[in-house]
């Protein structure tokens, strides 16, 4: 059986293209394209068969199926020649029980889908593999395509420079100076992307490489381009898989630019067309209070949307004003009764230590849902009976001067309640013990 898939005018307009093309906006309407998959087709198989096929590759070391995204692919990119796919192993991240966090704020049924453990550190990854291995095959039927190029808040340009660079295909990203991490920084310039730090923000990297890539001879990697939704959307699909294909209560996930949200509620449908689930979870998009167009879109029934100018976040990965995927968002959320939340600076870094003590390491993307968790709680939206999953969208060591400054109680508007601080002596036993005996005894 042959499966097939191409570009849908995401407006509905009927203009359709074919997925080796360069281009991103329906050339009718001009608005944002969605890969549109032949849903009869995949129809062949059965649901069990299709659980059977994912469980069969799930993780294995036969290329290309050590990586869970491609374990999908004929739900991803049908058809790609497995000479074209540029994987570093992605997919498959731990869905972790966070039982003593969830006991904390009564929620005894909370989940973390860890997709910050992935080769670049963050859920970029999962989309990147699709969209760089769609270049390559591009680039080996002989179109010419010079780089590829994106505006990242941090993670995206660190993905596309090591998908890129396993490639041998010249990657460029453009950073909105002093608002990535120092680890997010190094990961493009080590992978030998060429790296634009501008003096602006994300929305103003954003505006600059929509004109760099306009006349299409550099391929913009930025999440309008729809491939990289296809690969995103197999978190869904993971999810429900690791709990033995049963669907949880909720899944909250922190939003900027918003594709993820859009990718997340696209898999989900998709099972259920396919009929291996039978119910949608409800999802909620968390935004820091800093950055929140859509919380602000939300609170007025999505009847009104306005571009805001983000202010600064410590979750600036979502620190973006005017998400490109505003209206795929708004129909996700619309489909599976959505809520959005939003965490300020103090509620996040709070909820990051708090999570922290428990033995996790949040990066503060997850700390804003986990924030909005414990406020969806609060105000009994999630009852305390339901299984919640929280998508942490990358790894906290990416983020080292965030929990740094917590440490030290420099973050701004933020209370460092659970600070903790070296205890710097002499290399002395009694020293030490001294100080041992003086601590409180355990509460
Ligand atoms: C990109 C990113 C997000 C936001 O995803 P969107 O698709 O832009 O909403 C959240 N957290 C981290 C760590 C990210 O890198
Ligand atoms: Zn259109």
């Amino acid at each position: 059986m042959t499966y097939r898939a191409r570009y849908a005018c995401f407006a509905g307009c009927g203009e359709h293209h074919e997925l080796d093309e360069v281009i991103y906006r329906c050339r009718n309407c001009g608005s944002l394209l969605d890969v549109e998959h032949d849903v009869e087709a995949l129809r062949d198989r059965a649901p069990a068969a299709w659980m059977n096929l994912f469980e069969r590759r799930w993780m294995r070391t036969e290329w290309p199926y050590g990586s869970g995204v491609w374990g999908k692919r004929e739900w991803v990119l049908p058809g790609i020649d497995d000479a074209s796919i540029v994987s570093f192993a992605e997919g498959g991240s731990n869905l972790l029980w966070a039982e003593r966090y969830g006991r904390s704020i009564g929620l005894p049924d909370l989940w973390v889908k860890q997709c910050g453990n992935s080769h670049t550190g963050s859920f970029k990854d999962l989309g990147m593999t699709v969209l760089v291995s769609a270049v390559r095959e591009m680039i080996r039927r002989g179109r010419p395509v010079r780089a590829v190029a994106c505006a990242s808040t941090g993670d995206t340009s660190a993905a596309l420079s090591a998908y890129c660079a396993a490639a041998g295909i010249p990657s460029l990203v453009l950073l909105p100076r002093d608002k990535v991490s120092v680890a997010q920084l190094l990961q493009p310039l080590a992978n030998g992307a060429m790296v634009f730090s501008l003096d602006t923000d994300f929305d103003g990297c954003m505006k600059v490489v929509q004109a760099l890539t306009a006349d299409g001879s550099i391929y913009l990697a930025n999440s309008m381009n729809s491939l990289r939704i296809e690969g995103q959307k197999t978190v869904a699909m993971e999810i429900v898989q690791q709990f033995e294909w049963e669907v949880p209560d909720w899944i909250v996930l922190p939003g900027g630019n918003l594709g993820n949200v859009y990718a997340l509620g696209k898999g989900l449908m998709l099972m259920r067309d396919l009929g291996l689930i039978s119910k949608l979870p409800r999802l909620c998009v968390a935004q820091a209070a800093n950055a929140n167009p859509l919380y602000r879109a939300y609170v007025a029934g999505f009847d009104r949307y306005e571009p805001i100018t983000a202010t600064r976040t410590s979750a600036s990965a979502i620190q973006i004003g005017a998400p490109v995927s505003i209206d795929r968002a708004i129909r996700v959320l619309r489909a599976t009764d959505g809520v959005v939340e939003q965490a300020t600076e103090d509620e996040l870094a709070d909820a990051a230590a708090r999570a922290d003590r428990t033995g996790m390491f949040n990066c503060p993307h997850t700390a804003v849902a986990l924030a909005a968790v414990e406020k969806l709680i609060a105000a009994g939206t999630i009852d305390p009976s339901q299984r919640v999953v929280v998508v942490s969208t990358a790894h906290g060591l990416k983020f080292a001067e965030f929990k740094g400054a917590y440490h030290q109680g420099r973050l701004d508007g933020v209370t460092s309640r659970h600070a903790n601080r070296p205890i710097e002596l002499p290399a002395d036993v009694d020293a030490v013990r001294r100080v041992l005996d003086a601590q409180p005894p355990p509460t």
